[in-house]
């Protein structure tokens, strides 16, 4: 039974593999050993190479996985489009509740206000009420001591003793008349007071009830207060867990974005992936030259040409390339010596123009600017870092290298400069120019070939 099971694999297997090897990618589990297959296939291959057939296998699988990841990048930038959208969402919500706070705050504080006015209004009025109520008091009391005073002999008729005590008829007349115009002006008097009174005891009701309907708006507000700024806190909330999101998914894409790059700096470079530039060379970067080749403006050799502009400038590949090495980490300004070759942070690369194969260095880079990595292929025009004054600089410069490599391949100069030969052991004096030694390699003035 199980004899027969195993056999029935091995035929499905063969089966798959002679399926397999009809197609043009052979049928290679890259996942298993990516490190073995990036080794193998490392270096410019050509198409006479014995692992020419899997190392192309090996770039489609790694092409495959770049592909996926740049979907992934695609969905993960809509999502965060997405939140985004909702965050501008919310933050518009808040700043109408921040509106509506400020004013209904305001609203409060007026009331608070009129309320306040309105107590200072009654503390009046109760004082002026008890004033004139002290005065009917001490106006009654005077009533009752001079009522007193005038029945001290009669309590029948509290004022018929003080009449019939007039000497003659006159003086009762004048009698009579005092008192009756004494009681009249008394009772006015009262009446005034008690007119008063009452009508102070309605303006303090008025007060009163005016003061009881601001105080029942004050406490709706303070209760619409409350709310919104329930609101508020629910949608800052609701802000910020949207916001983590976002930050979380740009984590994602920066993670993201540094696999797609590094897949991109391991794909396997083939010799018929560096198409010669039959244009030209173009541009490196921009700015005017501040030292010329052969010799610095001190005298002392200079094996290239400097090209001096703004830190941060972008620096492109002159010709379609593949990058041979590259530094970087060197700090922008005052890493004296520091870097590749003293040149701090660095690109080199080698490619053919017009038939001719040719190397480049590009020097002093600013730091972490560098864009490319060793192995990759890049196109003329494609950007490779920023400018810097790393490494053997005094100010802000790209210094530019030029080797001119003859009829040698572009692997075979790839392959010398990864070797050990550095600048193909031309030497670092005016005898390593093209013009003083007569054959390749040997060192060009950039400034002749490159645009600048
Ligand atoms: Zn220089």
């Amino acid at each position: 039974m199980k004899k027969t099971k195993k056999y029935m694999i091995l035929t499905l297997a063969g089966i798959l593999s002679i399926s397999c090897l009809s197609s043009k990618v052979l049928a290679v589990d890259y996942a298993a050993d990516e490190a073995y297959y990036a080794s193998l296939c490392s270096g410019l291959i050509s198409p006479k190479d014995e692992n020419y057939q899997i190392c192309q296998g090996y770039k489609q699988y790694l092409l495959n996985k770049k592909y996926d990841l740049e979907k992934t990048q695609g969905d993960l930038q809509n999502k965060i489009n997405e939140v985004k959208a909702n965050i501008q969402l919310l933050s518009a919500q808040i700043s109408e509740f921040l509106g509506r706070i400020a004013e209904l705050t305001m609203n409060i504080e007026s009331l608070q206000n009129q309320i306040k006015k309105m107590n200072e209004n009654l503390e009046v009025l109760e004082v002026t009420i008890q004033q004139k109520e002290e005065d009917i008091q001490t106006k009654k009391e005077y009533i009752v001591a001079r009522m007193r005073s005038a029945q001290y002999q009669n309590t029948v008729n509290p004022y018929l003793d003080f009449i019939m005590g007039a000497t003659n008829f006159i003086d009762m007349l004048n009698r009579v008349s005092i008192i009756s115009q004494l009681d009249k002006a008394d009772k006015n008097k009262m009446d005034e007071l008690e007119k008063d009174i009452q009508a102070l005891e309605e303006n303090k009701a008025e007060v009163e009830r005016q003061k009881e309907l601001i105080e029942a708006q004050k406490i709706d507000m303070d209760r619409q207060l409350e709310e919104v700024e329930t609101y508020k806190n629910a949608t800052e909330s609701l802000r910020a867990e949207f916001e983590s999101q976002e930050a979380l998914l740009m984590e994602q894409m920066t993670q993201n974005q540094s696999y797609i790059d590094q897949i991109a700096a391991s794909i396997p470079a083939f010799t018929g992936d560096i198409p010669e530039s039959s244009a030209g060379f173009s541009m490196v970067v921009s700015g005017y030259k501040s030292a010329g080749t052969w010799a610095y403006p001190s005298g002392s050799f200079h094996a290239g040409m400097d090209i001096a502009g703004n830190v941060g400038d972008p620096i492109y590949a002159p010709f379609n390339a593949k990058i041979v090495m590259t530094h970087d980490g060197e700090d922008t300004y005052n890493s004296w010596g520091q870097g590749l070759f003293g040149g701090g942070n660095v690109v080199i690369m080698v490619g053919q123009v017009n038939g001719r194969t040719y190397a480049l260095e590009l020097a002093h880079m600013q730091k972490g600017s560098v864009m490319v990595s060793p192995n990759q292929v890049v196109s003329q025009g494609q950007q490779v870092g920023r400018r810097g004054s790393s490494g053997y600089s005094t100010g802000p410069h790209t210094h530019i290298e030029l080797y001119d490599c003859g009829n040698m391949s572009i692997e075979e100069a790839y392959n010398q400069l990864r070797s050990g030969y550095y600048f193909f052991r031309v030497p670092l004096n005016y005898s390593g120019s093209c013009e003083a030694r007569g054959y390749t390699p040997c060192r060009l003035r950039p400034e002749n070939f490159i645009p600048y």
